[in-house]
């Protein structure tokens, strides 16, 4: 692996917690740099049996992110920004880029996410994708899974696109998604696409 491995006692300590009450102290933590990263490291938890548990900002209220599993952390490599394509209002990310980063590239193309979670400059896609984020502006935009058409004078003209999960490693690691109320076992995205909304202005 080109990421980090951590089985010591700190840093299990240190993730096992998230934003909820909840605490469990994880098997290990991983920060993969790449999507091989985490095929990897995905095929040796497969392997030992291992639970894993994918993690963006672990800003989850709900014990989300706090589990005896081997904890995939993708925030601090693997939240570069892809590109933006404006005329798809497709933007292709790393899970673990900030939301924040993100809307502020789609701005210079007077686009926007619309999902804003009140921790927009902290939570993450992936982290949006597996808890189906929504925010002060469901109303408008709708949530991660769900989005609305935006309402307004040419609203026919702004349509408002499906985020989706490009690559599955779970699936070629031989892992299935499953939740299990707040213990999520959701399989990591290796890749998300996030489609934007065009910029509700006014
Ligand atoms: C003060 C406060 C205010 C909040 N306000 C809102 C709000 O207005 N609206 C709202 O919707 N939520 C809100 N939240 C909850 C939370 O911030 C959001 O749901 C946020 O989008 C979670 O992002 P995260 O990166 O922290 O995800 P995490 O907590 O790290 O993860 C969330 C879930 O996604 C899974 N996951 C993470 N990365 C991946 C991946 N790569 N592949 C597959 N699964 C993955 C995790 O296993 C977990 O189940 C709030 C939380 C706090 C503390």
């Amino acid at each position: 692996m080109r990421g980090e491995v951590h089985f010591d006692m700190g840093f299990r300590a240190m993730y096992a917690a998230d934003s909820s009450n909840y605490r469990q102290l994880p098997i290990g933590v991983i920060l993969p740099r790449d999507a091989a990263d985490v095929e990897a490291a995905m095929a040796a938890c497969r392997a030992t049996g291992a639970a894993v548990l994918p993690r963006g900002a672990g800003t989850s209220l709900a014990g989300q992110c706090a589990n005896v599993a081997v904890v995939f952390d993708f925030s601090k490599y693997m939240n570069r920004l892809g590109a933006i394509d404006p005329d798809a209002k497709l933007a292709t990310v790393e899970p673990g880029i900030v939301l924040d980063r993100l809307r502020e590239a789609a701005e210079v193309h007077h686009l926007t996410y619309a999902p804003d979670p009140a921790t927009h400059s902290r939570c993450t896609l992936g982290g949006m994708i597996g808890n189906n984020s929504c925010g002060v502006h469901g109303l408008l935009g709708g949530k991660v899974a769900t989005p609305r058409k935006c309402p307004g004078r040419d609203a026919p003209s702004r349509r408002l696109l499906r985020p989706s999960t490009s690559t599955n490693v779970a699936a070629s690691a031989g892992y299935s998604s499953s939740t299990d109320g707040a213990k999520t076992t959701l399989a990591p995205s290796a890749l998300a696409s996030a489609q934007s909304a065009s910029k509700v202005r006014g």
